[in-house]
């Protein structure tokens, strides 16, 4: 969002509407709750103390796609941190329906790292909509290719592998992202600044390409056709290119492409619904862990600076604000 186009407009294409208190991965402590708010884990009322997240997406549930269990294209949208106040502040007030209990992480994480791991459960759940429930998933032994080492593309290679993908190549150009996606999971690196990705793709998987590619870039005209190319001359019938970064640039889809190897594009948008955020925050609970997508730790006051910093350093994988 502070990030400009050449013509000085936000470079984001997306909803917003300023001011608003930004934040919008985040968790937290309960600290009150209405009389009718429900947790979804115990299916009891809130006490206070829970540890929760939430969705970003505050979706109306009485539009057609909500009410048809769309959320994710809710038509009266807002989201937390674009047109509404979000969680860099020290109270936030959400809807119980977006809210969902952390508590099961205390079983293997330190007090600290539940909330770390809380505030990356909305990223990740935007990978998991993506290449679980829009991309269909994999079955285990297939092989995946995600063309950008940002946090949802890196939270693609913890799910992949933990869904059973066989190898997982990352395409990133700097170093430091492609090191976080190796330990996160990754079994293989391309450097598409200094190789060729497809021929590097074709090699590493023996000439068959790839079950599943997630365009997480947000350059679909820069990577796409070296996706198609691995696509053309894999071996691999069926694959599916999942888009999920938002872009305005246009993708040159090469139709006959797409028949000949029966593959498939799908968009995806979200994270809300389709069990997401339980899930995701089971396969935290039970050693799926994201905490060190969280490289550098900061105060409130440190945020403007950082923001600003973010915008041509992405060195760091995720700055996360820690209220105490
Ligand atoms: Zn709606």
């Amino acid at each position: 969002m502070a990030q400009a186009e050449k013509d000085g407009y936000i470079f984001y294409p997306g909803l917003t509407c300023f001011p608003s208190i930004l934040g919008h991965e985040f968790s937290g402590v309960v600290v009150e709750a209405g009389k009718d708010a429900r947790d979804k884990r115990t299916n009891k009322p809130f006490k206070g103390g829970e540890a929760v997240t939430s969705e970003e997406m505050l979706w109306c549930g009485q539009c057609s796609p909500c009410a048809d269990g769309q959320p994710n294209h809710c038509e009266q949208l807002n989201e937390v941190g674009f047109n509404v106040n979000g969680a860099y502040t020290k109270y936030i007030l959400l809807p119980v329906r977006t809210i969902w209990s952390l508590e099961s992480l205390r079983k293997n994480y330190k007090e600290a790292d539940i909330f770390i791991a809380g505030s990356l459960v909305e990223p990740t759940s935007v990978t998991y909509n993506a290449v679980i429930e829009r991309g269909g998933g994999i079955h285990p032994g297939d092989r995946a290719v995600i063309p950008g080492g940002g946090p949802v593309g890196i939270a693609a290679y913890a799910i992949l592998k933990r869904a059973g993908a066989s190898q997982v190549i990352i395409s990133e150009t700097q170093q430091e992202r492609a090191d976080m996606a190796l330990k996160l999971g990754a079994d293989y690196h391309v450097n598409p600044a200094k190789e060729d990705f497809a021929d590097r793709v074709l090699v590493i998987t023996n000439g068959m390409g790839a079950d599943m590619f997630m365009e997480a870039t947000g350059l679909p005209a820069v990577v796409y056709p070296g996706i198609e190319r691995v696509i053309w001359e894999g071996r691999t019938l069926l694959s599916t290119v999942v888009v999920t970064a938002r872009a305005e640039a246009k993708m040159p889809v090469t139709g006959e492409v797409l028949q000949v190897r029966k593959a498939r594009i799908v968009g995806a948008q979200g994270h809300s619904g389709h069990g997401n955020f339980p899930r995701v925050i089971e396969c935290m609970a039970t050693g799926m862990n994201m905490t060190p997508m969280s490289t550098k730790k900061i105060k409130l006051e440190e945020l403007p600076e950082n923001i600003i910093k973010l915008q041509t350093n992405r060195s760091e994988c995720k700055i996360t604000y820690v209220a105490k």
